[in-house]
C-alpha cells in the first residue's frame, strides 16, 4: 500500500516496486530483477561482497550513519561460533515511518538483501526484529518468508548454491528502548530490553555471545541494488561518503506529508517546497527537525542545507533515521519540547539516572511552563538539566532526549520568554503537530 503520491523528483531504488500490482510477491520480484543480486553474490567471495558494499558508500540508515561495509568487516568471519544477521525493524521513533513500507511493499528485497549479508558475514540465521505495533507487518514477512521457503529462496541449498539459510520474525513489545542495538539483542534472546556495555560491539559478541550483523530494515533493503548495479553507481548518487538514497518520512505543517525516496544529500528547503509542496496554509517556515525526534531542531534560516549526515553533523544536527518534521510560524516550541519530553520520559527504561530522573524532571519543568507557571530561572534549568544528561548516560536515549531540547532552548527563548507571567501559550489557537 502506498500512503502518498510519489513525486517526480524522487530517485526510486528502493522503492522500485511500490505501487507495481502485487509488488510484494515473489513473482512481482522476480519479474524485476529480483534476487539477481543474490545469485550474483554467491558467485563473489566474501571480501568481494564487502568491497562492494563499502565502494556504495551506504551508511545506516536506522540512525547513527555508521559504513556500512566496514561494519560488515568487522564481523569475524572465520569464527568457530555461529553468526546471526539481525534485522532492526523496531521503527519506533517519532517522525519516521518507512522501514514499514519497505516490508509491507517490497519484503523480498529485504529478504535478498539479508541473504547477501549473510553470504558475506558467513551466518545462516536470521531474524527480523519487528516492533509489537507493526502487527500486520509481522503477517506480512511471515507470508514473504513463507513463499521464499516454498520457491527455494531460504531454507538448504538456496536455489542449487549451496547456500544455507533460515530466517525468522521476532516480534518486539514496544519499547522504543529495543531499537537500540544491544538493547535489541538482550529482547531477542527473551530478556528484558536494556542496554549493554560496549564495547565488545555485536559484530564480535552478539546474539547469544556470537557474532551477529545487525543493521535497520532500510540499510539490508539497500544492498540487492548496490550487489546488482555495482557500489560505484549507487555512491554516484549522493555526495561523497553518503551513497545513494534515503527514504525520507516528510510529515508536519506541509501540504504533501508523505515517504519519499531522494538521493542523500538533496537540498533540504527543495525537499519542502518542491517535493512536500509547500507549507500548508501558506504560512512561514519556522523549524524543522530534520531526522527524527532525537535531533536537535533547525531554525528556518539553517535550512538551505545538503541533508547528508556531514553536512548536518556540521550544522550541529543529525541526519538521524529520516523522518524529517516541518514546523511553520504558529508553533509553540516550549510545547513541542513537551511533546519530545513526555514521550522519552516514558519510554526511559529506567536503568541509569541520569536519563530515568532527567527525562522526568525535564518533562514535570517543560509541563509547568507550558502551562504558565513557569519562572524565568525554569529557562536555563531546562537547559542545563539537558545538559546533564549529554553523555552521561547508558544509551543513547539520553542524549536523544536532551539534544532536541538543548536546540529549542537556545534556538527559540523568545516563546519560553512569552509564557512567563502566567501568560497563556500565545500559539493556543494553532493547529496541533502532526507527527508521525
Ligand atoms: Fe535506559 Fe535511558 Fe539509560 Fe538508555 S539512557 S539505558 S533508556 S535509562
Amino acid at each position: 500500500m502506498l500512503y502518498n503520491e510519489p513525486s517526480p523528483l524522487e530517485v526510486k531504488i528502493l522503492t522500485k516496486r511500490f505501487g507495481l500490482a502485487n509488488s510484494e510477491s515473489l513473482d512481482t520480484y522476480l519479474a524485476t530483477d529480483g534476487y539477481k543480486a543474490f545469485l550474483k553474490a554467491v558467485e563473489m567471495t566474501p571480501e568481494q561482497i564487502i568491497e562492494e558494499v563499502k565502494a556504495s558508500a551506504l551508511r545506516g540508515r536506522g540512525g547513527a550513519g555508521f559504513p556500512t561495509g566496514l561494519k560488515w568487516s568487522f564481523v569475524p568471519r572465520t569464527s568457530p561460533k555461529p553468526k546471526y544477521v539481525i534485522i532492526n525493524a523496531d521503527e519506533s521513533e517519532p517522525g519516521t515511518c518507512k522501514d514499514r513500507l519497505l516490508m509491507e511493499n517490497d519484503p523480498h528485497q529485504l529478504i535478498e538483501g539479508i541473504l547477501i549479508a549473510g553470504r558475506a558475514v558467513d551466518s545462516h540465521k536470521g531474524y527480523i526484529y519487528i516492533r509489537g505495533e507493526y502487527r500486520y507487518l509481522i503477517e506480512a514477512m511471515d507470508r514473504a518468508i513463507a513463499e521464499a521457503y516454498s520457491r527455494g529462496y531460504l531454507g538448504k541449498n538456496i536455489r542449487g548454491t549451496g547456500f544455507d539459510f533460515d530466517l525468522y520474525t521476532h516480534t518486539g513489545a514496544g519499547a522504543y528502548e529495543c531499537g537500540e542495538e544491544t538493547a535489541l539483542l538482550d529482547s531477542i534472546e527473551g530478556k528484558r530490553g536494556i542496554p549493554r556495555m560496549k564495547p565488545p560491539f555485536p559484530a564480535v559478541v552478539g546474539a547469544w555471545q556470537s557474532p551477529t550483523l545487525l543493521s535497520n530494515v532500510e540499510t539490508f533493503s539497500a544492498i540487492p541494488a548496490i550487489i546488482r548495479d555495482g557500489g560505484a553507481a549507487f555512491a554516484a548518487l549522493g555526495p561523497a561518503k553518503n551513497g545513494g538514497t534515503r527514504l525520507v518520512c516528510l510529515s508536519g505543517h506541509i501540504n504533501k506529508p508523505g515517504v519519499y525516496e531522494l538521493p542523500v544529500g538533496f537540498n533540504l528547503l527543495r525537499m519542502i517546497y518542491e517535493v512536500g509542496g509547500g507549507m500548508r496554509n501558506g504560512k512561514k517556515l519556522k523549524a524543522v527537525v530534520p531526522g527524527g525526534s532525537s535531533c536537535p531542531l533547525l531554525k528556518a534560516d539553517e535550512c538551505d542545507i545538503s541533508m547528508d549526515f556531514d553536512s548536518l553533523a556540521k550544522a550541529k544536527s543529525m541526519l538521524g533515521s529520516g523522518g524529517t518534521v516541518v514546523l511553520d510560524e504558529d508553533t509553540c516550541m516550549v510545547k513541542f519540547a513537551q511533546r519530545i519530553m513526555k514521550f522519552y520520559a516514558h519510554e526511559s527504561c529506567g536503568w541509569c539516572i541520569p536519563c530515568r530522573e532527567g527525562t522526568n524532571w525535564l518533562k514535570k519543568t517543560l509541563d509547568r511552563f507550558h502551562s504558565g507557571a513557569g519562572q524565568k530561572s525554569d529557562i536555563p534549568l531546562i537547559g542545563e538539566l539537558s545538559k546533564n544528561m549529554l553523555g552521561r548516560t547508558y544509551c543513547a536515549l539520553g542524549d536523544a532526549a536532551a539534544m532536541p531540547t538543548i536546540s529549542i532552548v537556545e534556538k527559540f527563548p523568545e516563546d519560553f520568554e512569552a509564557h512567563l507571567n502566567g501568560k497563556p501559550c500565545p500559539y493556543e489557537h494553532s493547529t496541533e503537530l502532526a507527527m508521525a
